[in-house]
């Protein structure tokens, strides 16, 4: 299995369309991946360090935070009010 094979929220195309780089409103994205998870699928969420910008994923599956801990600065980020994005495998 790849490093994921479908991302819940959509990147804009006529952006930079790496798919790490979107994040979307916490309540948008987290009850799509809700329903992922309830039909088996593996969710691992995703949010931007509000600090520096690094991009990180959760370690453990089919949680939802709503507080991140970046693993370059250290620093805490407001999932809930920054947003996020969830990688299905
Ligand atoms: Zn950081």
């Amino acid at each position: 299995m790849g490093a994921y094979s479908y991302i819940i929220g959509r990147t804009d195309s006529s952006k930079n369309s790496f798919p790490f780089e979107g994040n979307y409103p916490y309540w948008e994205v987290a009850d799509r991946a809700r329903r992922f998870a309830d039909v088996g699928c593996k969710i691992f969420q995703k949010f931007t360090c509000a600090d520096c910008g690094e991009h990180m994923v959760m370690e453990v599956p089919n949680v939802l935070y709503k507080t991140g801990q970046c693993d370059i600065c250290g620093n805490y980020t407001d999932i809930e009010d920054a947003g996020c994005n969830f990688i299905i495998e």
